[in-house]
């Protein structure tokens, strides 16, 4: 649905973006993910077709975003980083001036229906001016969906809100995915893994990492560990649970009172915790605790964006302080 091919853009001297690459299947909700001056807002605008880029190309539900830039201006909506929002207009006369200006067809039931799905109906009469930031937002967000497009591109469409207002919008921009596909920035590291299916990490205009938010955090240990704690002589244990289908290190650490912490890794992807626990309880040794183990995304950005190469990263091991497990 949204192909996105070695974008650059420089704005005189300076380059916000080299050689951006990503695409967006239909219904996916895309987190552009990164700090303040990545390039995600301008990835955004020239998807958008606000500027074109210096170099590369978009293309949305195939059209080009430069040559066909209306028939890709009917199939987006866009949630702008700063919304234009008309203060002393209310809901309603906001609403119909957006849709009159996007030529929008059946302009009244489109206003109702936008208004309704951004849950700002009842405000349909209040003065913006007069709305707090949370209800802004979400009139920045009726208005992206006025003419019901296939793609939303939504520029931190959570900035600036309180927690409330984050989790409602969040959970808005769930629902308003299903078919649509959903391009969305954040420099919130949770928020993508609780509204994304896929993270397109970026860092001074370039793409450092793409992937599921689960995947990349495997990418980056190169493996899934479960860490226990067990009573059980250790050199034994060790043994035990090398022995393990699916385990591919397992090291034991003696701690007092005749326990052992055991680190494990498993090959990617093998879920291994209960074969540990079946082994464990099999042998009648104690299992006091068992947990999986990996990188957040707080631990996996600040890797990738550090890092040299970030290449490098993804062979070493996750960092002791590392234990944050991701939903
Ligand atoms: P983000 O949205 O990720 O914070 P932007 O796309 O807004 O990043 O900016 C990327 C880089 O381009 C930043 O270094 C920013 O300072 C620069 N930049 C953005 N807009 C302009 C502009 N109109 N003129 C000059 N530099 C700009
Ligand atoms: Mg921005």
């Amino acid at each position: 649905m949204i192909e996105v091919e070695n974008l650059t853009k420089t704005y005189g001297p300076k380059v916000a973006l080299q050689g951006v690459s990503f695409t967006a299947e239909r219904g996916e909700i895309l987190g552009l993910l990164g700090p303040n001056g990545a390039g995600k807002s301008t990835t955004m605008r020239i998807l958008t077709g606000y500027f074109p880029p210096t170099s590369g190309s978009a293309r949305i539900a195939g059209y080009d975003v430069v040559e066909d830039s209306l028939e890709v201006r009917r199939r987006i909506g866009y949630l702008p980083e700063n919304v234009p929002l008309y203060t002393d207009m209310t809901v309603r006369a906001y609403m119909d001036f957006v849709a009159r200006a996007k030529q929008v067809q059946q302009r009244q039931d489109n206003v109702d229906w936008a208004m309704d799905a951004a849950r700002v109906d009842h405000m349909a009469d209040t003065i913006i001016g007069r709305l707090s930031k949370g209800y802004r937002q979400r009139v920045g967000l009726a208005q992206s969906l006025l003419g019901d497009p296939e793609v939303l591109i939504l520029d931190e469409p959570t900035a600036g809100l309180d927690p409330n207002q984050i989790i409602e919008t969040r959970q808005l921009i769930k629902t308003l995915g299903g078919d649509r596909t959903i391009i969305l920035s954040t420099h919130i590291l949770p928020e993508v893994s609780m509204v994304c299916s896929k993270v397109v990490i970026i860092n001074r205009g370039t793409v450092v990492a793409v992937d599921t938010p689960h995947a990349l955090t495997r990418q980056l240990t190169g493996a899934d560990r479960v860490s226990l704690l067990v009573r059980a002589p250790a050199a034994e244990a060790e043994r035990r649970l090398r022995g393990i289908a699916g385990v591919v290190e397992a090291v034991a650490h003696p701690q007092t009172g005749g326990l052992v912490q055991l680190d494990v890794d498993a090959e990617p992807g093998a879920d291994v915790r209960e074969q540990l626990s079946a082994a464990i309880v099999g042998q009648g040794w104690g299992l006091l605790e068992l947990r999986a183990q990996s990188l957040s995304l707080e631990d996996i950005f600040l890797q990738l964006t550090t890092s040299e190469d970030h290449l490098d990263s993804y062979a070493q091991p996750a960092p002791a302080v590392a234990e944050e497990v991701l939903a």
